[in-house]
């Protein structure tokens, strides 16, 4: 059994960057690859530890972006490259120019595409929990891509409609999937388990601005906000409805995909509050070091009684924050959620893509050390 947290636990939003041998090792398919994420996860978790982290996830080694690794472990999914994609994809030219300005390369990054019925080969990430587990005695936060991320950009017109006519229909498949999943992680014991939705910032902020989009929703077309909103909203709630156990949330960001600020999203969580007090959720892990997110003031409109994952160092930045600093901005966070509710991670992961993580190990342990000490005031005062 795990300890408790302590106050203002510390953790990550997932991803940790990768070791180069890692990457080389996948690249050229080693055949003692799953050894060798094991090596890295290992590390991962003792990097994170050594940082301070109260809370540890698996750094995601094994995954070549965060949503990704499930083409491996559910048969009637694949792995495709934005360049792929684009032969489905009408206004190639849009597309292309989209992939441009958003500064991503049309190679580098994938997209999990659903070519035929789901189904799961095994486990989504319980083994991942379970080897986690034999490298640290610290609680565990299982970190998995949401049933509306899924549902939006795994389904592409001309390689999914085969198998699921509508993206509703193959929404109720992946409700299944990861209800399933959620279910083992509580039969286990999993104390943290949070979907990654950071599409949901795209659905209520690219009206705004049409240029700014997330590359994993460029796919698929969309209802408007609400009816979109309304599905997210559905469909979290079936996946969760009523498992007990674990705390289970979301992580919504604004984007992760570049270090160029001006390409990724921009506005506050206020569009998106009333939709969170809808899901029956304890976890809100949100971005807050950007000042793109706006003012903290916005977190009253937080669900009751709901955690805070506060994003309080940037995974995008060289600098490393200072911890008084980040201890002064908490604190006026807890003093408008009440005590024992705020958790202190960077705004998102630090290696989101495996082949474009934004930051490098040693930048992303002395952020967490940061988090870590800014903790440490935060609990003496
Ligand atoms: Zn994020």
């Amino acid at each position: 059994m795990s300890a408790p947290l302590p106050p203002f636990a510390v953790t990550t939003v997932g991803s940790w960057p990768r070791p180069r041998w890692l990457l080389e090792a996948a690249k050229r398919r080693d055949p003692d690859l799953e050894a060798l994420r094991d090596r890295a996860v290992e590390e991962a978790v003792r990097d994170q530890e050594s940082a301070g982290v109260d809370l540890v996830t698996d750094g995601e080694q094994r995954r070549d972006n965060f949503y990704s690794f499930l083409c491996e472990r559910v048969d009637g999914m694949r792995l495709m490259t934005m360049a792929d994609l684009l032969d489905f994809v009408e206004d190639k030219a849009a597309f292309e120019g989209m992939l441009a300005a958003l500064d991503v390369p049309a190679y580098a990054m994938r997209n999990p595409t659903v070519t035929g019925p789901l189904s799961a080969k095994g486990s989504l990430v319980l083994g991942d929990v379970r080897f986690v587990r034999r490298c640290s005695r610290k609680p565990v936060k299982a970190t998995l891509p949401g049933p509306y991320l899924l549902s939006r950009s795994a389904w592409v017109k001309g390689l999914s409609d085969r198998a699921y006519p509508t993206r509703e229909a193959l929404a109720d498949d992946v409700v299944r999937l990861l209800r399933t999943e959620l279910l083992s992680l509580a039969a286990e014991g999993v104390e943290f388990v949070q979907f990654d939705e950071p599409v949901l910032s795209e659905v209520v902020f690219a009206g705004k601005s049409a240029t700014r989009t997330f590359m994993c929703a460029a796919l698929a077309a969309k209802a408007s906000p609400e009816g979109e909103m309304r599905l997210a909203v559905d469909l979290l709630n079936r996946v969760v409805e009523g498992v007990r156990g674990p705390v289970v949330g979301i992580h919504v960001c604004r984007g992760n995909w570049s270090r160029k600020d001006d390409v990724l999203l921009e506005g506050d969580y206020a569009p998106l509050m009333p939709w969170f007090r809808q899901m029956r959720l304890g976890l809100f892990a949100l971005e807050w070091a950007t000042p793109r997110a706006g003012p903290v003031e916005i977190l009253r409109e937080l669900p009751e009684g709901v955690i805070l994952g506060f994003g309080a160092v940037n995974p995008r930045t060289a600098e490393i924050e200072d911890p008084g600093e980040v201890a002064a901005r908490v604190r006026r966070v807890a003093e408008i959620l009440g005590p024992g509710r705020v958790q202190l991670n960077p705004d998102c992961g630090f290696g989101t893509f495996a082949e474009r993580p934004v930051n490098d190990a040693d930048t992303a342990k002395r952020k967490i050390e940061c988090l870590a000490k800014a903790a440490e005031i935060l609990r003496r005062g």
